[in-house]
């Protein structure tokens, strides 16, 4: 008899509480005898498991030992759900797991799915109005995995191509440097009057949101490992409480009321 192995679903819980849970997410999630993930994620899912399955919570740095244990799991034969928040596949679990499964010869062995779940960029842009109606990039100022001087780089480039740009991981406790460094990047290229605007906690109950100037955006607010930076680009205004990228209808059509 060959071995049967479990089928291992990749899941991505979305931003936010269980409500930003696709139906997919939530079936996947149900449907698992084993659920593996970051410790936080799984606290934030707890209401929607079961007794019967088993919860395997892990620290912030141990992706690696995450997935070996789902495919352990898997050669158990019980089927595996991996939680990644946002998206699995943005700087998420998914990506590593495909990564180690192939270099062991599994891929194609072990039954595998990845579900796809909200970004966090999606809930920050809905909670300041809409910031990314034009082309956008997303660049992580961890220099954890990629180095220092391409994450110069993609800052020029992001800023010469006036792309609306959101900062993933843009400071925590020990890495506050990176961002002030990256802010004088973005002003080689950017006027300091440009909008910005942080969201902290987007779809969690702790939601905070601050909208300011590049010339001013600094570590004093809600900036941390848990909120995301958006760069607004040439088109980009404040209007009340409400960022707004302009997509161009307005030289198309006219906008004021009654036309
Ligand atoms: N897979 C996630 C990204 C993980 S990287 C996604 O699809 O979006 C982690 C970074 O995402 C954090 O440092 C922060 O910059 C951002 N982030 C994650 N959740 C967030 C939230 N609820 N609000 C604001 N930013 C968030």
């Amino acid at each position: 008899m060959g071995i049967s192995f479990g089928k291992i679903t990749v899941v991505g819980t979305g931003p936010g509480d269980i409500r930003d849970l696709t139906p997919r997410a939530l079936e996947a999630i149900k449907s698992a005898a084993v659920v593996i993930g970051y410790k936080t994620y799984l606290r934030e899912i707890e209401g929607i498991l079961a007794e019967g399955q088993e919860k395997l919570p892990f620290g912030m740095k141990d992706e690696i030992r995450r997935c070996e244990t789902a495919i352990e799991k898997s050669m158990e034969g019980k089927t595996v759900a991996l939680v990644s928040g946002g998206d699995a596949g943005i700087y998420g679990m998914s990506g590593l797991l495909l990564e180690i499964m192939g270099s062991r010869s599994l891929l194609g062995k072990i039954p595998l799915e990845i579900v796809p779940g909200m970004p966090a960029f999606c809930s920050a842009a809905a909670a300041l109005g809409a910031p990314i109606m034009n082309d956008f990039c997303v660049i992580s100022l961890s220099n954890l995995l990629t180095p220092w001087d391409e994450i110069e780089k993609r800052l020029r480039a992001a800023s010469s191509a006036d792309f609306v740009i959101i900062l993933y991981n843009p400071s925590s406790r020990r890495r506050r440097r990176e961002f002030v460094l990256a802010k004088n990047i973005l002003l080689e290229k950017i006027e300091g009057e440009r909008p910005v605007a942080v969201v902290k906690a987007a779809s969690r109950p702790d939601e905070a949101v601050e909208i300011t100037i590049l010339e001013k955006m600094d570590l004093s607010g809600i900036v941390s490992m848990n909120s995301a930076v958006i760069i607004g680009n040439s088109s980009t205004y404040v209007k009340d409480l409400y960022m707004i990228t302009r997509r161009g209808y307005g030289n198309k059509y006219n906008l004021e009321a009654g036309e």
